[in-house]
């Protein structure tokens, strides 16, 4: 018996794809496994606990809260964009309210502790040592000893940790497990653990906590830990049966689904994936098309997410070919096939609602420096011809890159505001340098966060365009253009993409 437990806190918009992968892979094998989305559980339980509100706003918020979670289910609640941002800052009102005492900021998307970093090794043991503080103890204190107390056997409990968000609250429940059923077997692996684990001279702290940590795909190392043989347990379907489907806050149930881990370019400077020598492992397209045809007749979802790094040319294909039967949407690159019309239009009648790409710059020889493989020119078609289908375009900035500067951000400026009306979503981010990049060697570099298990380094910008001036043009002149700050005007708050999707798929404009 595997009990797999994804922790607080991720967005609470869809299940998760990592246990639910994992259950697939052990499930198909005759191993039973219990599933525990702590991460929606847990933050209904923050939301629907009693709680005094100490302001105008928190008491509207928590005497809307049923109704606000209900609208967010509601496909209705999208076309009128006001309605929708009242209901999720209502809920992250509430939530951020919910543990305040305990001197944590819970969020829809984060969580952060006045006092311990997820950064900090010392920290994570701290928040093992003591489960007690984590405002979501009352729940998993239960939860966890129910499912262990009603079980005879020894199962082995695995935790999938894949953001910095969930790390604390992944530890404190790790602390409670050790302490009150001390022989259980505990694995712990995820997205970020994979991350942590391949930094360069990696040493766990966490020996005597957890009893196998796992860097990449899990299935493999599981089966090992049970003792069973582990060929051919990669080619299971993820199966998301005992996770509540319908209370994820969404219009209808989203289905994830990963066509490859790592990703086919695996060219770009600074990139992590390529920084951490993650290979390249693509399921096979045929069976994509077959298993997303066979769930999306199963279990009507309103949505699929692909959640590839970057969806494969042949994979668009033959999603173009043979459309799943529900809309969908992922990551791509803004290639020569999105030049072709056709292409788009047959993507779009395919299912394709939205499509997120990483132009990180709007300037050629930015884009050249850092390896992108995109030309300019391409990707104006590109956004030309989604527009013109019908595809949304999620389009992702990145500012202060190594090869960038004041000049090259007018670029990019200049760019977006040429095609505002192609790009309909905007995500803004500020280049942190992953430690140990290959790429990073010339720069000069100083310690970013105080701890030892972050992920990037601070570094000498060789054009002087450091985080505070970019945060200043940013603010100053990025936002305030009138065509970008039409386009924010949009974004779907802390959701973000795993919204945006619902936005403008009954045909309507903005
Ligand atoms: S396309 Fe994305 S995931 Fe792939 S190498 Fe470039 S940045 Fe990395």
């Amino acid at each position: 018996m595997v009990i797999l437990v994804h922790p607080p806190v991720t967005k609470p918009s869809e299940p998760p794809a990592g246990i639910a992968r994992l259950a697939g892979a052990l499930r198909c094998h005759g191993v039973p496994c219990t599933l525990v989305d702590a991460n929606l559980e847990g933050l209904l339980f923050l939301m629907n606990r009693p709680q005094a509100a100490t302001d105008t706003w928190t008491r509207r918020a928590l005497k809307n809260l049923p109704h606000s979670l209900s609208s967010l289910k509601d496909r209705g609640t999208y076309a009128v964009p006001d309605r929708y941002k009242r209901a999720v800052l209502d809920i992250q009102r509430v939530l951020e309210q919910s543990a305040l005492h305990a001197g944590v900021s819970v969020g829809l998307v984060d969580y952060r502790d006045g006092e311990l970093s997820p950064v900090r090794s010392a920290d994570l043991l701290r928040a093992a040592e003591c489960p007690e503080a984590n405002p979501f103890f009352p729940y998993f204190q239960e939860r966890l000893s129910v499912l262990l107390e009603g079980d005879s056997s020894l199962p082995v409990v695995g935790f999938s940790l894949n953001y910095l968000s969930q790390a604390l609250c992944t530890f404190a429940m790790i602390g409670f497990l050790r302490r009150e059923f001390p022989n259980l077997p505990l694995v712990l692996g995820g997205g970020l653990i994979t991350s942590w684990v391949r930094r360069p001279g990696w040493r766990s702290p966490f020996g005597g906590l957890v009893d196998h940590l796992v860097a990449g795909p899990g299935e493999g190392p599981l089966f090992e830990i049970l003792g069973m043989d582990a060929s051919g347990n990669g080619q299971a379907p993820p199966d998301y049966a005992g996770l509540p489907l319908g209370d994820y806050l969404s219009p209808g149930f989203i289905l994830p689904y990963s066509g490859s881990s790592g990703c086919h370019w695996r060219r770009c400077a600074f990139c992590p994936e390529r920084g951490e020598g993650n290979p390249y492992l693509p399921v096979p397209t045929t069976r994509i098309v077959s298993d997303l045809r066979a769930y999306a007749g199963e279990t009507r979802p309103a949505l699929i997410h692909l959640l590839d790094n970057a969806l494969r040319p042949s994979l668009l294909e033959a999603l173009a070919e043979n459309p799943p039967g529900a809309p969908w949407y992922g990551f791509t690159r803004a290639g020569r096939q999105l030049a072709d019309f056709d292409y788009c239009l047959a993507l779009k009648e395919s299912g394709c609602v939205m499509l997120k790409l990483g132009m990180e710059s709007g300037d050629q020889a930015v884009l050249d420096r850092m390896q992108k493989g995109l030309s300019l020119n391409t990707v104006s078609k590109v956004l030309k011809n989604l527009q013109r289908a019908g595809i949304s375009a999620y389009v992702y900035l990145l500012f202060g890159t190594p090869p960038e500067n004041l000049a090259r951000a007018r670029r990019t400026l200049a760019f977006v505001v040429r095609h505002r009306a192609a790009i309909r979503f905007l995500n803004l981010a500020i280049f942190n340098l992953p430690i140990g990049a290959a790429d990073g060697e010339a720069l000069q570099t100083r310690r970013f966060y105080a701890g030892d298990l972050s992920l990037y380094t601070d570094f000498v910008h060789p054009e002087g365009w450091d985080r505070r001036h970019i945060r200043q043009f940013l603010e100053r002149e990025f936002k305030k253009a009138p065509a970008v700050a039409s386009i924010l005007r949009h974004h779907p708050p802390h959701f973000t993409s795993n919204h945006a999707p619902f936005f403008g798929m009954d045909g309507s404009g903005r």
